[in-house]
């Protein structure tokens, strides 16, 4: 069963996570292999996209908010887009859309980041929105600070949490067909960092020796981390991993995530939303398709459902009461 385990080093501002996705892993490979047009995802495009769905995962846990954490990679090469979604409850989803070849041995870069244009964003979706609120997004691109391509899942949101959020963090990921699995280990923000105005000169002193303290306990630790290598993640099970990785600590763990609480697939398709989406084509383009074939038929690309809108649904949709959607075409 998928898992998730919460972690943190006793005295320190260290805190970590392990996240062991199996079977809902697994569902997600497999309703994309039984996708007629699609097939199985490529292994190379597989492991990236468990990787994401691992991280997404990791990131939701990690923060408290009441909303969808949306991790996306916007690809230049074969993979258009690769995007894992993670609600609270840590229900989770995820896709890839790819046109062209994937090599067998594709590197990351290969994949999204041919020419350099390859995107990662992070968006946070608030499920209760006040008027006219946009999700937060932040995006970075898919290289160091020296513009050198990164080829691995871990280094770019690494570089993304440094970067957007001003939080160190160590993170492992990795990912085949049965199990999508990652380490992150974070520095918590120490009291006074990030207002030192509020502090007198004195307290500033002490939060810049205390500061200095604890880099070196998130350092250790985070070198330990790193060690853990991909089959170390995806073979063995998490009391090993821990022992192994941080023996010389004191741990203090949390009751692992299981279940129906822990990482479970679940998809939030459904047809209102297809016919939001029919609704933003327009009553003339939806027309045009119904003149062609019986059925308009649009597939989820995350769980597989079909929905089909025949003449009669498509006219309902745009006489019903609403239908002159904010951004619809047809809005006179
Ligand atoms: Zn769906």
């Amino acid at each position: 069963m998928s898992e998730l385990h919460k972690f943190l080093f006793e005295g320190l501002p260290v805190r970590g996570m392990i996240v062991r996705l199996t079977e809902s892993w697994q569902e997600v490979l497999a309703r994309r292999a039984s996708n007629s047009d699609t097939g199985a995802y490529p292994r190379p495009l597989a492991e990236l996209l468990g990787e994401i769905t691992a991280a997404a995962t990791l990131m939701q846990a990690n923060i408290k908010f009441n909303g969808s954490l949306i991790l996306q990679i916007f690809g230049d090469g074969p993979v258009k887009v690769a995007v894992a979604e993670v609600k609270p409850d840590l229900s989770l989803r995820s896709t890839a859309k790819a046109i062209g070849e994937i090599a067998a041995d594709a590197k990351l870069s290969d994949m999204v980041n041919a020419h350099g244009k390859g995107r990662c964003a992070i968006t946070l979706d608030p499920k209760d929105k006040l008027p006219g609120q946009q999700p937060y997004q932040g995006v970075v691109p898919l290289v160091d600070e020296n513009g050198r391509k990164l080829e691995r899942m871990s280094d770019i949101l690494q570089h993304y949490m440094l970067q957007s959020e001003q939080l160190d963090t160590t993170l492992v990921l990795a990912a085949d067909d049965k199990i999508a699995a990652g380490l992150l280990i974070q520095r918590l923000p120490v009291k006074g960092e990030a207002n030192l105005e509020g502090t007198a000169d004195g307290g500033r002193e002490q939060v810049q020796q205390d500061q200095i303290g604890h880099n070196e306990d998130y350092n250790r630790i985070s070198i330990l981390a790193s060690s853990l290598t991909r089959d170390e993640l995806l073979t063995l099970d998490v009391d090993t991993i821990l022992r192994r990785l941080f023996w010389e600590e004191k741990l203090l763990r949390f009751e692992p995530q299981t279940g129906m609480l822990g990482p479970h697939f679940a998809c939030t398709c459904g047809r209102a939303r297809v016919e939001n989406m029919i609704r933003g084509l327009g009553r003339e383009e939806a027309e045009s398709i119904l003149a062609e074939r019986e059925n308009i038929e649009v597939g989820c690309d995350f769980c597989g459902k079909q929905y089909h809108f025949d003449a009669v649904d498509a006219a309902q949709i745009f006489t019903a009461p609403g239908n002159q959607m904010p951004g619809s075409a047809v809005v006179q």
